[in-house]
């Protein structure tokens, strides 16, 4: 009953944070506008804004001008409820992590629309590390890490033509959440990942924060087993 709660939850702020990414740049929009149908322009009624449900429904078109709805919203909606319920069952349903990855959500939904993060989920990141250090402390720095972020730093600040900023910085908080030993695997699937994508789509810069997210999840939650 509850994990069915939390995938509805997890499902129903997917579709607030996809909403609040679009809408970043008018911001007075998120908070006081209605949802409105991306072809014509409508505002939409409550029927319409039942994740996934809302989809199904109207059979993935605008019940007013019949044009087809991005399947952009349904996934994302299903990506964070399945993500909480990966929260609930494998990390012991714990507020830090709900929190932890509704913001690497937030920065994979802000790579896929603009190919751009802004910083500040970076900092929430590294805040929350900062807690986890000091209460869970289930962070890994060793000389090991610390040599991974001093190569990653040399990166953000000489090769940025090859990696974004963003996803270096990425990387190095992820990193301290893994042990050294999960990192090669971490790196293996996240470039494997990314290069099959480039070669089935044929476009040469792709967005790498899902790539990085899809890699670092099933390693942390081996880590949590
Ligand atoms: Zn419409």
């Amino acid at each position: 009953m509850w994990l069915v709660l939390v995938f509805v939850a997890g499902c129903f702020l997917g579709s607030l944070e996809l909403c609040l990414v679009h809408r970043w740049n008018h911001l007075f929009s998120f908070f006081l506008g209605r949802s409105v149908c991306d072809c014509c322009g409508r505002h939409l009624s409550w029927r319409e804004l039942i994740p996934i449900f809302s989809y199904l429904y109207y059979r993935g078109t605008c019940p007013d001008c019949k044009q087809i709805i991005n399947p952009i919203y349904p996934l994302s909606e299903l990506t964070l409820g399945l993500i909480f319920s990966i929260v609930y069952i494998y990390f012991n349903n714990s507020l830090y992590y709900y929190l932890f990855y509704s913001i690497l959500f937030l920065m994979i939904c802000f790579d896929l629309s603009y190919q751009y993060i802004p910083d500040l989920f970076q900092i929430g990141l590294f805040i929350l590390l900062f807690y986890n250090y000091f209460t869970f402390r289930l962070l890994f720095i060793s000389y090991h890490h610390f040599f991974i972020l001093f190569i990653l730093t040399i990166l953000y600040f000489f090769f940025t033509n090859y990696i974004g900023g963003a996803d270096l910085k990425l990387i190095g908080i992820l990193c301290v959440c893994l042990p050294f030993e999960f990192i090669p695997y971490f790196f293996f699937l996240a470039a494997s990942s990314g290069l099959c994508c480039c070669l089935i789509t044929k476009v040469r810069q792709i967005p790498f924060v899902p790539f990085l997210v899809l890699a670092f999840l099933p390693l942390h939650i081996l880590l949590q087993i």
